[in-house]
Order: C-alpha cells, then sequence, then structure tokens
C-alpha cells in the first residue's frame, strides 16, 4: 500500500494526458483569443502558459459535446508586414498543430481572405493534420460572401461563426467533435451504460459485465454552504492562492476545475467558490451556491461535502447532503475549521448522528476531519476520494449477492402484500457508479420501503460500499 502521507504536488491546472488537442490558428485580429475564451469559457477559466516554453500559447480544457478537449491558442501577435508576419506565425503555431488532432483555421469574413491567410493556409495544410475552416465574424448575414472566397483556401467548406456573438457554436462543436478521434472509452461517464433495454428478455439470471472506470482524472465537486471553508480548501490543496478569474467579465460565477496529482493519481477539482464573489445579498448567496453545487455535482463523481464542523449540522448542509445522493455522487464528508473545535469527540458524533438521522445513506460516510486555514489534516482528503471512487465504481459478483440475498431473505420473510407473500427470486447488479441493483421476483415492484432499506442497509455493511448512495430497482416477472 502506497504512503498516504506523501505530500500532494500541484501541477499545472490542465489533465494534459490523452486528452485530443485543438490548436487554433490564424492570422492576428481574426478573432481567436475571442474564439478561445468562447470555447474554453463556462467550463474551466484556468489558461496555463506554459513557462519557458512559448508566450505565444495559451491552454485550456475545453467540454465540447461531452468531450473534453485542450484548446490550444496561439495569440499574441501583433499585425505586422505580411512578409515578417507569416514566419512569427508559423513560429507560434507550429509547436500547437504538431500536437493537434484537429487545427481550426480562422480568418475574418469581414475583412475577407487576405494575402498572410492564403500564405499561412499553404503551410498549415502541408502539415496534413485534419482542418476545420472556420469564417468568425459573420454574425447576420454578413460574411456568405466572403465564406465563398474561402474556399479558395483549399481547406474545404468554411464554418461561419461569430465568435463575438456566439453565432454559429453548435454547429461548430458538432464539427469539431466529428472531427476528433474517437474516443477510447465514453468521457461522458454519467451516461447510463444500460438502458432498461437491457432486461427485454427478463428473468435470465446471468452475470452482467460492468464497464471499469474511465481513464482520467478522478473528479472531485467541493460543495458546502458559504463560509464552510471551500475556496479556503481550494487553496490548501493546490498549495498556492489559486482563486483565479476568467478572462471574461462573468466567468467568476461559472464553477472552477483544476487538477492536482497526489501518489500518483490525477484529480480534477471543480470548486464553485468563485460564485461568492458575485452574491451581494445573503439570500440570493444561499441560492447560488445550491444551484452552483448541482452544477459541480453533475461534473463529480466524488463530492466533498465541507462543513464548518464548529456551526454544527445545518438544514443547507443536510440540502447539500440530499442533492449529493440525488445525483448518485460518492460522498467524504469534510468536517472544517478543526483548529478552532474544543470537544472534538463530541463533536464529531454530533455531526454524524445529526446526519445519519436525516439522512439514511449517508450511514457509514467516510470522515475527513482538518484545518483547511493551517493545512493541518488535509493530506488526508485525497486519499478518502481515492477510496470513496472506488466504492462509487464498486460491483458485486451476482453470485455472492445473491448468496447473501438469500440469507436476507432467511432472516426476514419478505411481507404479505394484499395477503399474498412476495416471490423475490434473485438480484444483480446492473450499474456501478453509484451502485445500482435489480430485484426480480413475482410481483417484487410492490415490496415496500422498509424492506428495500434492509436490503440496501445490508448491502452497504456486507459488500462495504459506505459514502455511497445505493440504488435497488424493482423488476416483476410473471
Ligand atoms: P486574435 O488576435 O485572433 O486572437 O483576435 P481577438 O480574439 O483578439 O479579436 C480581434 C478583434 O476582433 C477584437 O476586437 C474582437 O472583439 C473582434 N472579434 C472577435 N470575434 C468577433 C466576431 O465574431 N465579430 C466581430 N464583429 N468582431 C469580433
Ligand atoms: P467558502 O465560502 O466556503 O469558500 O469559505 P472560505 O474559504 O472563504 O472561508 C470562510 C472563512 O472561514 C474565511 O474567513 C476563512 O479564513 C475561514 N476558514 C476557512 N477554513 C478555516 C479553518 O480551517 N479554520 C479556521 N479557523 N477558519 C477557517
Amino acid at each position: 500500500m502506497a504512503d498516504r502521507r506523501k505530500p500532494m504536488r500541484p501541477v499545472a491546472p490542465l489533465p494534459s494526458a490523452d486528452l485530443p488537442v485543438v490548436a487554433i490558428v490564424g492570422r492576428p485580429n481574426v478573432g481567436k483569443s475571442t474564439l478561445f475564451n468562447r470555447l474554453v469559457g463556462r467550463r474551466q477559466a484556468l489558461v496555463a502558459d506554459t513557462p519557458g516554453v512559448t508566450r505565444d500559447r495559451k491552454e485550456g480544457l475545453a467540454l465540447v459535446r461531452g468531450r473534453y478537449v485542450r484548446l490550444i491558442d496561439t495569440a499574441g501577435l501583433e499585425e505586422a508586414a505580411p512578409e515578417t508576419l507569416f514566419g512569427r506565425m508559423r513560429a507560434s503555431s507550429e509547436g500547437a498543430v504538431a500536437d493537434a488532432s484537429l487545427v481550426l483555421f480562422c480568418i475574418d469574413a469581414r475583412a475577407g481572405i487576405t494575402p498572410s491567410d492564403e500564405h499561412f493556409a499553404q503551410w498549415v495544410r502541408r502539415q496534413n493534420r485534419p482542418i476545420l475552416l472556420i469564417a468568425n465574424k459573420a454574425e447576420g448575414r454578413l460574411g456568405a460572401a466572403s465564406a465563398l472566397e474561402a474556399y479558395s483556401l483549399g481547406l474545404g467548406e468554411p464554418l461561419a461563426v461569430s465568435a463575438e456573438h456566439g453565432e454559429g457554436l453548435a454547429d461548430l462543436m458538432a464539427e469539431i467533435v466529428d472531427h476528433l478521434p474517437p474516443e477510447p472509452e465514453p468521457v461522458d461517464f454519467m451516461a447510463d451504460a444500460f438502458g432498461e433495454d437491457m432486461f427485454e428478455g427478463e428473468g435470465e439470471e446471468g452475470e452482467v459485465v460492468l464497464p471499469a472506470r474511465p481513464p482520467g482524472p478522478m473528479r472531485i465537486a467541493i460543495v458546502g454552504r458559504p463560509n464552510a471553508g471551500k475556496s479556503t480548501l481550494m487553496n490548501a490543496l493546490l498549495g498556492e492562492e489559486r482563486m483565479i478569474t476568467g478572462p471574461e467579465p462573468g466567468l467568476t460565477r461559472d464553477s472552477i476545475a483544476a487538477t492536482l496529482f497526489d501518489d500518483g493519481d490525477q484529480f480534477e477539482i471543480v470548486d464553485t467558490a468563485g460564485l461568492r464573489r458575485k452574491a451581494r445579498i445573503d439570500e440570493a448567496l444561499e441560492k447560488m451556491s445550491v444551484s452552483a453545487s448541482i452544477e459541480a455535482l453533475k461534473m463529480a463523481e466524488v463530492a466533498v461535502l465541507v462543513l464548518d464542523a464548529t456551526l454544527g449540522v445545518h438544514e443547507q448542509d443536510l440540502q447539500i447532503a440530499r442533492l449529493i445522493e440525488r445525483e448518485g455522487r460518492a460522498c467524504v464528508l469534510a468536517l472544517n475549521k478543526w483548529d478552532v473545535v474544543e470537544d472534538r469527540n463530541a463533536t464529531r458524533k454530533a455531526i454524524l448522528d445529526r446526519l445519519s438521522i436525516s439522512l439514511a445513506q449517508m450511514r457509514g460516510v467516510p470522515v475527513v476531519t482538518f484545518s483547511a486555514l493551517t493545512g493541518a489534516g488535509v493530506q488526508r482528503l485525497l486519499p478518502a476520494v481515492r477510496d470513496a471512487c472506488t466504492v462509487w465504481n464498486a460491483r458485486v459478483p451476482t453470485g455472492e449477492l445473491n448468496r447473501w440475498f438469500e440469507s436476507m431473505l432467511e432472516r426476514h420473510a419478505p411481507p404479505l402484500v394484499d395477503g399474498r407473500r412476495l416471490k423475490l427470486r434473485y438480484m444483480t447488479q446492473v450499474k456501478s457508479r453509484p451502485p445500482t441493483f435489480v430485484l426480480f421476483g413475482t410481483r417484487a415492484e410492490l415490496l415496500p420501503d422498509d424492506y428495500k432499506r434492509y436490503l440496501v442497509n445490508g448491502m452497504r455493511e456486507t459488500f462495504d460500499l459506505p459514502g455511497v448512495p445505493i440504488r435497488l430497482q424493482l423488476r416483476g416477472t410473471k
């Protein structure tokens, strides 16, 4: 087992590993940066310049129709005489184009094709990368004419967009995804791996092969009430002040992501603390923190629910915990401000009691206590997240599950419904993330909730599934 106390190593915020690179190229002023900000915008406001590599290159993570790509903007050039300009355009684009799975070649639809566009297009074509020709600044009906002209570049059909006005971006994103190399495994890990139809031939017993966790960073949402210490925690995790504001006004309102490594594992944190800055009134602030949490949870596998331990459990904490359950995410409970908690045992017990009374699914949730402010104990968080993620992806073999199921039936016979006993036949796990089971039996759909709870709690204990919502679906058979 690895040494869990190894210090965390903050790294450049982009998970460079294995993501397709999309490079935006073109002469100065065609709108490359504007397009970059549009595409990177909402999800991720982090822009890394790779120090020492090149100053002309901005990178961001863009979520394009459910796929993450590394977007590279080769901006940073001034308008100059064509002779000197071409060399500099080429120099600033060379690396990005070499890395790219797809090149977005931008022109200015208002200005039309210039000699530097032509010259540059020739060079880009020779780099043998898939290219999409983007005619930018084509808001309204403008640009249709110069779009025709753009055919002459020999880069295929131009796609008219307006980066500034946000027009044509849906088509652009569809085109981008179409031109990317095929995905090794679906990145949209939230998508149901199994639809209803897999039970068409109902009643057939057999092991379901569940997909393994897709490769890539474990995604964490840090959620909690305002002032619980989420931003402080982010900074403690990243090892430096990194509450980033985006390139556009308004970006602070969105979730922010950052990547870090611990013990060889990669984590991506989706944080919602940026929201605080925009909120003025308390009430708005409370509401916004809930909607921000939902947004972050949808992106995450594991939710870190941060509580201010000095304040105990409040209604809004429960509300966020319920959201975590509703979204089906694994949960790690983070009791923060431990530095100023006086009676630690009593505090911990009071909080856990309150949570497990209000929320059955929180029973046995992994707990980490720390001080985000001093950093004491923070190093325990990511290992707990890793464990929670493992549980979230857990699979229980059908044989084992049914041996347990039979013993549960023996201990407590299923109840009578309308004077007749329900005949429960067998169970199987149909999904992980979170663990989801189907119970088959005659009139199984009539199973009362308390018996369902009995089974779910039993599963949680027997198969060691703490801190994840367990789904149990009932299927009646004839
Ligand atoms: P870059 O040098 O290629 O990165 O270009 P910028 O993104 O800095 O944009 C150059 C100028 O074009 C800026 O003044 C932008 O506001 C403007 N611009 C960008 N996109 C559009 C667009 O879709 N329509 C119009 N009309 N202007 C745009
Ligand atoms: P957020 O709204 O959840 O992002 O909370 P912040 O990170 O902004 O923290 C709210 C306040 O609590 C700030 O004044 C922090 O300095 C303070 N705070 C955060 N973590 C700790 C901690 O571990 N101990 C103490 N004593 N104060 C903390």
